[in-house]
């Protein structure tokens, strides 16, 4: 016997058929004699409708454009997981189980205050775990918690995960398995290589490269948790017959394991490709060479709340000047363009350019770690596709080279067979 705790996305509640057969998984688990904690999402695209709402109000009451209190944007956007909670409890109910709906304040999970992007701080699972153990069902809404103000917060879009994790951290969960519309983490995007094999297992270290670098199966912060609390976490289909041969199985579920890389007896070099796209470049040149410069660079742009990420500096040829070139979102580049406006002669740089629309593939593995030559294949296989390398970073265990937009397929193909991903 076990404790599981599963998590159902927003595509596996969609409606009350796909709640209905979300209920059959959690019944097929109860059934083998297991306590079982599930969480759920949204219905797909629910919260994105409520966000909506609330960035449209200020345009129909005439305020100020753009200025809500983030208190009531929880309060708005935290229901619609308050909704399939009841939904799947019902099921449940329906199918002869002991079942009840929890939201976060009841448990309660307790949260920082930052409305809209809140952390986790701590669960009080007692009454979950008794309560398992007299064999209810606890269906608990994820996405949300209750803040030091007393008011609901949300953790973040694609929070939901986060909440699954945390909740297997909180009642010791021997597993926490992620329900989602893919049937696990793939070595790169199957819909840009069909060659795309789908991993047995992957690191904590690596899965957390490979969601940070643009690879949408988690959220960050779920899988930042799982690591450091050693939570052993499945991505698995919610889309396959609950009751096909193999789904129950305890150990070898169907799907991927995220886990201690100790459990991972055959590491391959490299695990996976991932790439980010709305990448934009910006270089700021004829710097002076001095301490302090970047500081006077990222401080202002930190302080926006925007989102660095990779950062080149030249070495200057006499000493005196340099040039510095970083990455940003997309999204972020006018933003940036005016903090460092407003910053020039703090900074002191000659001109600033800037270019939009860039990709960033990365090459993940921790099996780099003790290997040679990873980074140069990587460069090798691109330049004999003529593809051009804009900026490159690494870290122990990832490769991230930034390129022109309309290259990212092929440099993503290309990638993935140089290291014989495709293979075996
Ligand atoms: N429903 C929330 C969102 O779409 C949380 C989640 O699904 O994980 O962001
Ligand atoms: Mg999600």
């Amino acid at each position: 016997m076990a404790r599981i705790v599963m998590k159902f996305g927003g595509t596996s509640v969609a409606d009350l058929d796909r709640i209905k057969n979300v209920a059959r998984h959690v019944k097929r688990e109860v059934d083998a004699g297991h306590e079982v904690a599930v969480v759920v999402s949204a219905m797909s695209g629910k919260t994105n409708e409520l966000v909506g709402w609330v960035q449209n109000m200020p345009k129909v009451t005439g305020a100020n454009h753009s200025i809500y209190d983030a208190r009531e944007y929880d309060a708005v956007v935290a229901s619609g997981e308050q909704v399939t909670s009841g939904l799947l409890a019902i099921a449940l109910q329906a199918m002869g189980i002991n079942a009840r709906s929890w939201q976060g304040w009841q448990i309660p999970i307790r949260t920082d205050n930052a409305h809209g992007a809140a952390r986790i701080l701590e669960i009080e699972g007692a009454e979950i775990i008794r309560r398992m153990g007299e064999g209810q069902v606890a269906v608990v809404a994820g996405f949300q918690g209750l803040g030091p103000d007393n008011r609901l917060s949300t953790l973040g879009r694609g929070g939901s995960d986060t909440s699954a994790v945390a909740i297997a951290a909180a009642v010791k969960a021997d597993r926490c398995d992620i329900y989602t519309d893919v049937d696990g983490v793939y070595t790169t995007d199957p819909r840009i290589e069909p060659k795309a094999r789908r991993l047995k297992k992957i690191a904590f270290e690596e899965m957390l490269e490979m969601a940070s670098l643009g690879a949408k199966v988690l959220q960050v912060r779920s899988v930042e948790l799982a690591m450091v609390f050693k939570v052993r976490t499945f991505v698995r289909s919610s889309f396959e017959d609950p009751d096909a041969p193999g789904m129950g199985d305890l150990l070898n579920p169907p799907g991927t394991l995220i886990c201690d890389e100790e459990e991972i007896v055959e590491q391959e070099v490299v695990t996976g490709i991932a790439y980010a796209k709305d990448e934009a470049q910006i270089s700021l040149r004829r710097l002076a060479d001095r301490p302090g410069v970047s500081a006077a660079i990222f401080g202002p742009l930190a302080e926006s709340h925007i989102n660095v990420d990779m950062i080149v500096q030249n070495i200057s040829e006499d000493g005196s000047k340099t040039d510095m070139t970083f990455t940003v979102p997309s999204g972020d580049v006018e933003k940036a363009l005016r903090v460092l406006g407003e910053n020039k002669d703090k900074i002191g740089y000659d001109v600033v350019q800037n270019e939009s629309g860039l990709v960033k593939v990365s090459v993940i593995g921790i099996g780099m770690r003790s290997h040679a030559g990873v980074a140069a294949t990587a460069f090798q296989a691109l330049a004999e596709k003529g593809i051009n390398i804009k900026a490159i970073t690494t870290s122990e265990i990832k490769i991230s080279i930034l390129i022109d937009g309309p290259y990212a397929e092929l440099a993503v193909r290309t990638l993935h067979s140089c290291y014989g991903l495709d293979k075996s």
